[in-house]
């Protein structure tokens, strides 16, 4: 199996960048950061208080059962059996994932899923630890950055599109927060695995970045 880690703070584009990615070189994209999104608000939808209440979350996994399916190469995500893919992207649902995912009983709970898929498929997997603690042997690993207010700008117009209303200041200060909580947790921070290649997208367009990750997999795996 061929498995490229592509990790990354919010919004330095890994989700659309590893779909381009997957398409071409025809491997599966698994999207872990919707994992946590998932169990966030099913602790959102339960009243469960995240920061104050660990233990609930805990408790929560016990009967909680999270499964990936596939529509024409998008990820979808069922949280015990609806389909809450386009529940899990507002601002509040973000957050709450970030809180969710300094708990180290969740992070544990998701690596296995997590090791399963790779394990069964050619994959480029995206999130915040794939390359330093989810799969530490990945084929290739790509550490995407891009500059705070470049992040802040495409995740905003991801959302407006999406029919979200938010603002820039709104999206920048989100950003902000999950970029220091998530560089700064104790379990699997976000941090560039030692053997990752950097690819810093800020002044690139898309089609560059996709190019340019492209580039980086193709001289590993050739
Ligand atoms: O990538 P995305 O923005 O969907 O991830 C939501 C949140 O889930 C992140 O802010 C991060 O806290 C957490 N996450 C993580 N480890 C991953 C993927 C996501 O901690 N592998």
């Amino acid at each position: 199996m061929i498995n490229v880690a592509l990790d990354g703070p919010s919004g330095a584009g890994k989700s659309t960048i590893a779909k381009a990615v997957a398409k071409r070189f025809e491997f599966i994209y698994i999207d872990t950061g919707a994992m946590f999104r998932s169990l966030a608000l099913k602790c959102i939808e339960q009243g469960i208080d995240i920061k104050a209440n660990p233990a609930a979350v805990e408790a929560m996994l016990q009967n909680t059962v999270l499964d990936i399916g596939r529509d024409d190469g998008q990820q979808l995500m069922f949280l015990d059996g609806k389909n809450v893919t386009s529940l899990i992207r507002t601002p509040e649902v973000s957050k709450a994932a970030s809180d969710i995912a300094v708990i180290p009983a969740v992070r544990q709970w998701l690596l296995e899923t997590e090791r399963e898929f790779a394990a069964k498929y050619d994959c480029i997997m995206d999130g915040r630890d794939i390359g330093t603690s989810v799969l530490p042997n990945a084929d290739v690993k790509v550490f995407l950055t891009a500059s705070a207010e470049a992040r802040a700008k495409r995740r905003l117009a991801e959302l407006v599109e999406k029919g979200v209303e938010v603002s820039f200041d709104e999206v920048l200060a989100e950003m902000k927060y999950r970029d220091k909580q998530d560089s700064e947790r104790e379990v699997s921070p976000l941090r560039k695995a030692d053997d990752a290649i950097e690819a810093d997208t800020t002044l690139l367009t898309l089609e560059e970045s996709i190019a340019l990750v492209c580039d980086i997999i193709r001289k590993v795996i050739d």
